[in-house]
C-alpha cells in the first residue's frame, strides 16, 4: 500500500469483542429511524458491525439473542431493530448458499447466464477501481472503499451496478476489488450479493433494472454531503476524507487534485441504452 498505509491506519475501526458488543449496544440505543434511514450514505444509521461479524468478532446467536431481548424491552427502538434483524438474515442466507454451491464465487449462480459475453480487464475497469469513473456516488464510494475498507450497503449496489451494467464487465472482476479492498469482507455476502446486482443470482434484480447512480444520488444522498465527503473538488474545500483518498494514491496515478464529472449525464444514459440492448441481445439468442 506504500502510502496508502498509513492513511488506512487513520480510518481503521478498532478491533475486538468487547468492541463489537459495545457497538451492538450503541446501535441498539439509535436502531429506531434505521429502516427510514439505513439507505442515506450521508447518515449514520446503520450498525457497522459487518466487520465484527465477518471477523467472528460477534457471532449472529450472540447478535440475535441481545437484540431480540432489547426489541421486548424497548418497544420504541423495536420496529428498528427488526429490520436490522432481517438484512442479518441475508448473510445467513448468503452463508447458506455458498454452502450449497461453493462455486458462487466463481460460477453465476443461473446456469442460464454462464455464457453471458462479460468484458474483461479494460481501462474502464481500472477507472472504476481508482474510483475516477465521473459519476459522483460511484467515484465517491469507491474512494471510501480505497481509504476506509468499507462501502454503504446502497453505494455498494450502485458501483456494482455500473460496472456490470453500463460498463458490462465481469462481475467477477467487481467481486475481486472488492475482496481485495472490504475490511468486512465476507466470501458469502460479496459472492451473492454481486450475482444479485448483475443479476445471474438466486433471486437476482431484473436485467432490466440498472441503476442511475444520478437519482440514486438525489434520493440517498439529497445534499451531496456524501459526495462532498469523499470527492475533493466536488463542491467547497475539501475535507479530511476526500484528501485522504488523494494522499493514498500513488504518484503514478497521476489523480487529478479535483474530480470532474464532466459528461455524466451522457454516460449514465449511454451506459444505460447499450446494457439494455446487450442483454435483450442475450435473451433473444438464449
Ligand atoms: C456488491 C456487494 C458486496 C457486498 N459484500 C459484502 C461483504 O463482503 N461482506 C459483508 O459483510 N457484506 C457485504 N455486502 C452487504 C452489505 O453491504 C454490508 O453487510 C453492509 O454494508 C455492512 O454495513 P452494516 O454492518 O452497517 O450493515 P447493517 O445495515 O447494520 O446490517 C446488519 C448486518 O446484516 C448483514 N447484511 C446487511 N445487508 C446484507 C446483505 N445485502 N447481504 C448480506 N448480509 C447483509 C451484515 O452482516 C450487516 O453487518 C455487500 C453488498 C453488496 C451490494
Amino acid at each position: 500500500m506504500h502510502r496508502g498505509r498509513a492513511v488506512l491506519n487513520r480510518f481503521a475501526l478498532p478491533a475486538g469483542e468487547a468492541v463489537a458488543l459495545d457497538r451492538l449496544e450503541a446501535f441498539l440505543n439509535r436502531a429506531a429511524p434505521y429502516g427510514a434511514d439505513r439507505d442515506r450514505p450521508d447518515i449514520d444509521a446503520t450498525s457497522g458491525l459487518s466487520e465484527h461479524l465477518a471477523l467472528g468478532e460477534i457471532s449472529p446467536r450472540t447478535l440475535w439473542a441481545i437484540a431480540d431481548l432489547r426489541a421486548e424491552a424497548d418497544p420504541r427502538q423495536a420496529p428498528g431493530i427488526a429490520k436490522f434483524l432481517s438484512e442479518v438474515i441475508w448473510r445467513e442466507f448468503a452463508w447458506h448458499l455458498l454452502i450449497d454451491y461453493p462455486a458462487m464465487p466463481r460460477a453465476a449462480w443461473r446456469a442460464d447466464w454462464q455464457d453471458f459475453p462479460w468484458q474483461g480487464a479494460s481501462g474502464a475497469l481500472t477507472r472504476w477501481e481508482r474510483g475516477q469513473t465521473g459519476i459522483a456516488l460511484v467515484d465517491a464510494g469507491l474512494r471510501e472503499m480505497r481509504v476506509t475498507g468499507r462501502m454503504h450497503n446502497r453505494v455498494r449496489m450502485v458501483v456494482a451496478s455500473w460496472l456490470t451494467k453500463h460498463l458490462l464487465t465481469d462481475w467477477r472482476l467487481g467481486l475481486a476489488h472488492f475482496d481485495d479492498s472490504l475490511t468486512d469482507w465476507d466470501p458469502a455476502a460479496n459472492a451473492m450479493n454481486w450475482q444479485w446486482v448483475a443479476g445471474c443470482g438466486p433471486d437476482a434484480a431484473p436485467y432490466f433494472r440498472i441503476f442511475n447512480p444520478a437519482k440514486q444520488a438525489e434520493q440517498v444522498d439529497p445534499q451531496g454531503r456524501y459526495r462532498r465527503r469523499w470527492l475533493a473538488g466536488y463542491s467547497g474545500d475539501p475535507g479530511p476524507e476526500a484528501l485522504a483518498y488523494l494522499d493514498s494514491c500513488p504518484p503514478g496515478w497521476a489523480i487529478p487534485a479535483h474530480w470532474r464529472g464532466d459528461g455524466a449525464d451522457k454516460a449514465i444514459a449511454d451506459g444505460r441504452a447499450r446494457a439494455l440492448d446487450a442483454l435483450e441481445r442475450f435473451r433473444a439468442a438464449a
